[in-house]
């Protein structure tokens, strides 16, 4: 399929009038034809409008046509074919078979919602039927069932060019919400998401469904990402980004007449613990896997373990010297934008800066000009407990090792970190004592605690939790991945008393939807 450049407003293809964007190949410097002319407010203006204008009639899809969309979304991507991986691998630099395997999430996630979406389960039925004889008050019909919040924007990630950009975990949730989609395109990938934005129109119009249901816009943040969330038919925003990034577009949305949730995913440096009696029994292996993690994606992962705290003495010097070889070991990586990569050399120069701050190991450098050299440093906990700057992520290949005088202080450290995505510990029998000393200060600071795992790899799945306290994300009741996302773009509304005739389709005394309900107290399946 010919790029055109353009943005991609319900089924019309539109040109920009702002600066040029044009994606730059990381791996080799050249610049990717063609070039994307940046969108307006009043483009911002025509999406939100025929958003609006579709939000009625989408949110009142019958369960089997949404599901039947979100299936024809993921059948149009497959059809796209290798263009789709050849135009991802240019703009991210990214391996083959990792945007093979993201594709394949994509589109697994898409199948997934659309089984959610048929089951009905979100809809949450509650049903509590009239009392009119109770004492000493009747009780009227109440039932409540869930509804689409209205219009989402979704902010495209850049480090998952695929599963977290123009159809990934926020579009697919919010449109099994039953919410109109407003995609701003991430300026670093803007072909690949014109080829899966297409595929999206596409869908569109196989289903029959208002040219509204979705919309792509490339341009600057500062222009139409603010348009986007200030816009009063928007109700929702998703976001995966930066911490300032994310902030931002919280503050606008709170500053709106009528404030908005934001559902941002910004900065986690998911700290993993080396709990004494595993780090003795195993800290090479540790070692070498810690690393294994670590590399992945050239650690452009906000999962990435970018902090290993334990007991320090001869196990965890041994665990360092493991990981010292295999860092030393790792070949440099392209990352995924010149301006990401210079993110991370700032990092990483901020990091070793830092009094006190040892550097145990780099990785190889290579040829490219945007390629990421492994990091690995190490300090004492007393000096991570007194500098701010080193509990800042650095996004790339880069992690600290916090060296503790005994297990009260790896609470402490514990303690002291702010919000995560995730906290890994590892340990054995021996330490489930230890261990459950440190998960009730684990559960109140991350989203999802693992033991003996590494926290890289998010399994799409009904359990999952991709959230966790702030700046992890920007609402720790919620997750970015999984089924329970959907719960973000949806609100509970009570009717009372409506006649049979009023009632939505859910609601109905024969149940038509078939759907599993809550009647007075009691779960009918
Ligand atoms: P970003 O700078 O936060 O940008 C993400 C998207 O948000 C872009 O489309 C950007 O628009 C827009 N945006 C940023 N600030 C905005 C604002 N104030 N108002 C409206 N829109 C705004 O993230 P990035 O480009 O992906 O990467 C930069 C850094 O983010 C990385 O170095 C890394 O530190 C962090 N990051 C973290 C994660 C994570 O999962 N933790 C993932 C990706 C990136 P523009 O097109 O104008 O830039």
């Amino acid at each position: 399929m010919a790029l055109e450049g353009k943005l991609l407003i319900g089924q019309q293809a539109v040109t920009g009038t702002r600066k040029d964007i044009q994606a730059t190949n990381p791996a080799t410097g050249e610049s990717l034809e063609p070039v994307y002319v940046g969108g307006d407010r009043s483009h911002v203006e025509q999406a939100c409008t025929l958003a609006w204008d579709a939000f009625d009639t989408y949110r009142e899809t019958s369960l089997d046509a949404r599901a039947t969309f979100l299936e024809t979304i993921a059948d149009e991507i497959e059809a796209i074919g290798s263009e789709l991986i050849e135009r991802a691998m240019a703009e991210s630099g990214l391996p083959q078979a990792r945007l093979e395997g993201e594709r394949g999430r994509t589109c697994g996630q898409l199948r997934l919602f659309a089984s959610v979406v048929r089951a009905g389960e979100w809809l949450d039925v509650r049903i509590d039927p009239a009392m009119p004889e109770r004492q000493p008050l009747p009780r009227a019909d109440l039932r409540q069932r869930h509804i689409a919040l209205g219009p989402v924007a979704v902010f495209g990630a850049s480090n998952f060019p695929l599963a977290f950009s123009v159809a990934g975990g926020d579009t697919a949730s919010a449109l099994a919400a039953g919410c109109p989609v407003v995609v701003k395109g991430h300026s670093a990938h803007p072909g690949t998401s014109e080829l899966v934005g297409r595929a999206i129109q596409k869908a569109v119009k196989a289903c029959n469904l208002p040219e509204g249901v979705f919309s792509l816009l490339f341009g600057a943040g500062n222009e139409i990402g603010q348009a986007l969330v200030t816009d009063p038919r928007i109700q929702a925003v998703g976001f995966t980004g930066s911490r300032s990034g994310g902030t931002a577009l919280m503050r606008s949305a709170q500053d709106r007449p009528q404030p908005i949730p934001v559902y941002a995913e910004m900065s986690s440096i998911n700290p993993v613990f080396l709990l004494p009696e595993a780090l003795k029994a195993n800290s090479q292996a540790l070692g070498e896997a810690f690393v294994g993690s670590l590399n992945m994606g050239a650690g452009q992962f906000c999962t990435s373990p970018g902090l290993v705290i334990a007991v320090k003495g001869a196990d965890l010097e041994s665990f360092t010297q493991a990981a010292q070889k295999a860092v030393e070991a790792s070949g440099a990586q392209t990352m995924l934008t010149p301006g990401i990569h210079s993110a991370y050399e700032k990092g990483v120069s901020a990091l070793s800066g830092e009094a006190n701050v040892r550097e145990i190991a780099r990785g190889q450098t290579g040829s490219g000009e945007y390629q990421c050299q492994t990091g690995l440093f190490a300090t004492s906990a007393s000096d991570f407990l007194a500098s701010k700057v080193l509990q800042e992520e650095v996004f790339g290949a880069s992690s600290l090792i916090i060296e503790c005088q005994d297990m009260a202080e790896v609470k402490k450290v514990a303690e002291q970190l702010e919000g995560q995505l995730t906290a890994t510990v590892h340990m054995n029998d021996a330490d489930v004592e230890t261990a459950k000393a440190l998960v009730p200060t684990l559960e109140r600071k991350a989203g999802r605690i693992l033991a003996n795992g590494w926290p890289t790899g998010v399994e799409v799945c009904h359990a999952m939790v991709h959230g966790g306290p702030y700046p992890s994300t920007s609402d720790s009741r919620t997750t970015s991945v999984g089924t329970a996302a959907i719960k973000r773009f949806l609100r509970p509304v009570c009717y009372q008393s409506l006649p049979e005739a009023l009632l939505p389709e859910a609601l109905k005394e024969a149940n038509p939807l078939k759907v599993s309900r809550l009647v007075d107290g009691k779960r009918e399946l």
